[in-house]
């Protein structure tokens, strides 16, 4: 496929080709979903354009693209539950499930699994059904449930045979023996690897190099060294034959070859493919492996009875372990700062947000702010009062004096209006509506007692110094107030509009004073006219 036009068909498919297959080249599948996105985008359909981002968000962890990787997928699962599309929702938990199991959090990682199954119906393919059960196995096994595990990967292989899906079939017996091995259940592991040669033989394939490793790691813990060196030798060739696998695999091949050859008694051997094995650990950077390859050697040394070289080695492995520990450490860190560096960027545009809901001059709360809070406050609170205030012959300071020191009286005039509520009704607020014109909100003061407070506001600003304006010079204000349920049915404009026929009254009856009450009849719409009338 091209970069050229394509139906929603045809890119459906190819989304499920990614979805539904193990995508052995990651960077090639990452490129492959990166294109499918843009393609979706160019149709127009968003169901599509999910699907794509996920997969490219899913194929990004996996080399190690984590940045911005929650944001993705929380955005993907809210566009998901929103439009019901469960599938999706699954896809998301179950990425998840793999991040965290990748920083170390099995806890979390058994969440997310537990979710992609829990939302899967009928509609989910049989593969889904397997995979995500699969997982969500795994996820048990690592937390130390191994009977949850099993119930979970006897259920997926139920399904597998049913569907007849052999090869989803091999990699889950693959995944089963590891865990068995790993939780030191090496007679049950070898009994699932069994399952998984036979199945293996029954279709006339070839075990990859990651299940001919897994049984010869069970091979050794049942210490049967003879077959888990040819296992390993096995293994390798078809790893050096160019089965597609994951880079680092050589190095993890080698420490269970050597292992096997030493339990043979085979000690050269033993020894030669152990240096090579730390070799691709230090190349690699594989400190994990490393750790282990220390543990080997010092095993090796005491094996040919060289107890002095065995400490050494010894030593070096517990050094090597603090190491690794901090690394991992460093490791977690970054790793999570990198999925959750956008919890950073949402915090930047929730400031953006609470500064695009202030006015830039005076810092105070504007018009937005307060279209957004104030109908809900209003309901909420039937003793709430709001004051509308207005500085009195504010264009003579204009006029007189000039713009920037009319300015610097506003930015003055906020503080004193700010600490002067502050002080009277704590979880009251301030607003700049525009201009001149300041609003003040009263939670639960009734009417009367607004005016009471208000009016010590109202003073403390004609008492105010000044220091910018010219000696003698005074700042008065006028202050109309209204009962949030003032007027019926209450509502944020009622209330604004009774506020505003207060204003209209107090510079009527000669400005620097506090007005409520104002019956309507009195009331001219916009009190600034008046000057023009
Ligand atoms: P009144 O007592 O009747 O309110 O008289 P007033 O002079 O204050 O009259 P009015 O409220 O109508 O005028 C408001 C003036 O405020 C008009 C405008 O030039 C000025 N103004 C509005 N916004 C700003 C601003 O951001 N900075 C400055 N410096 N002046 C402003
Ligand atoms: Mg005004
Ligand atoms: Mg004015």
């Amino acid at each position: 496929m091209d970069g050229g036009a394509v139906g929603a068909e045809e890119l459906s498919a190819a989304l499920l080709e990614l979805e539904e297959q193990v995508v052995d080249d990651a960077e090639a599948g990452y490129a492959t979903a990166t294109r499918l996105e843009q393609q979706a985008v160019a149709l127009g359909d968003e169901g599509l354009l999910m699907r794509a981002r996920l997969c490219r968000t899913t194929l990004g962890v996996r080399i190690g693209n984590l940045a911005g990787t929650a944001r993705k997928l929380q955005e993907i699962r809210e566009w998901a539950a929103r439009n019901d599309d469960r599938m999706v929702q699954a896809r998301t938990h179950l990425t998840s499930s793999i991040i965290e199991r990748m920083v170390g959090d099995a806890a979390k990682s058994l969440e997310h699994a537990l979710s992609a199954v829990e939302l899967l119906d009928e509609t989910a393919t049989s593969y889904t059904q397997i995979n995500h059960r699969t997982k969500l196995a795994d996820a048990l096994a690592l937390t130390g449930s191994m009977d949850a595990a099993r119930l979970r990967y006897r259920q997926a292989e139920e399904l597998a045979r049913e569907a007849g899906q052999w090869r989803r079939l091999m990699v889950l017996l693959n995944n089963w023996a590891f865990s068995e091995h790993a939780a030191g259940e090496f007679e049950r592991a070898r009994d699932i690897a069994g399952r998984m040669v036979r199945l293996a033989e029954e279709h006339g394939v070839q075990l990859d190099p990651s299940s001919l490793h897994t049984l010869a790691d069970i091979q050794v813990a049942l210490g049967e060294f003879g077959e888990a060196e040819r296992t390993m030798l096995a293994s390798i060739a078809r790893y050096e034959a160019g089965w597609v696998d994951d880079a680092d695999d050589l190095a993890y091949f080698q420490l269970t070859l050597a292992r096997a050859q030493r339990g043979l008694g085979a000690l050269g051997r033993a020894q030669d493919t152990l240096h090579s094995c730390r070799a691709l650990c230090e190349e690699g950077g594989l400190y994990g492996l490393l750790v282990e390859a220390y543990e080997e050697q010092a095993e090796l040394h005491a094996a040919r009875g060289d107890f002095a070289a065995a400490f050494a080695a010894q030593k070096e492995f517990v050094a090597a372990q603090e190491r690794l520990r901090s690394q991992e450490r460093d490791a977690q860190v970054q790793t999570r700062h990198a999925i959750f560096e956008t919890a950073e960027a949402r915090e930047d545009a929730e400031r953006f947000r609470e500064q695009a809901r202030r006015d830039p001059l005076t810092g105070l709360r504007n018009r937005r702010y307060v279209d957004e809070e104030l109908s809900a406050l209003i309901a909420a609170d039937p003793a709430l009062s709001v004051a509308l205030v207005d500085i009195d012959h504010f264009k003579r300071i204009n006029d007189t004096l000039s713009h920037d020191t009319g300015d610097q009286v506003l930015a003055r005039l906020a503080t004193l209006l700010e600490s002067g509520l502050a002080a009277a009704v704590p979880d009251g607020f301030v607003a700049r509506l525009g201009g001149e014109e300041f609003l003040l909100v009263l939670p639960a003061t009734p009417v009367a007692v607004a005016v009471t407070k208000l009016d010590g506001i109202r003073q403390a600003v004609s008492d105010h110094a000044w220091p910018d304006l010219p000696g003698g010079w005074c700042v008065t204000v006028s202050i109309g107030v209204a009962g949030a349920r003032e007027s019926f049915p209450a509502s944020q404009s009622a209330a604004l509009a009774a506020a505003d026929r207060n204003l209209y009254a107090a510079k009527e009856q000669g400005r620097n004073r506090v007005v409520s009450g104002t019956p309507p009849e009195r009331r001219p719409r916009i009190y600034r006219d008046r000057e023009v009338t």
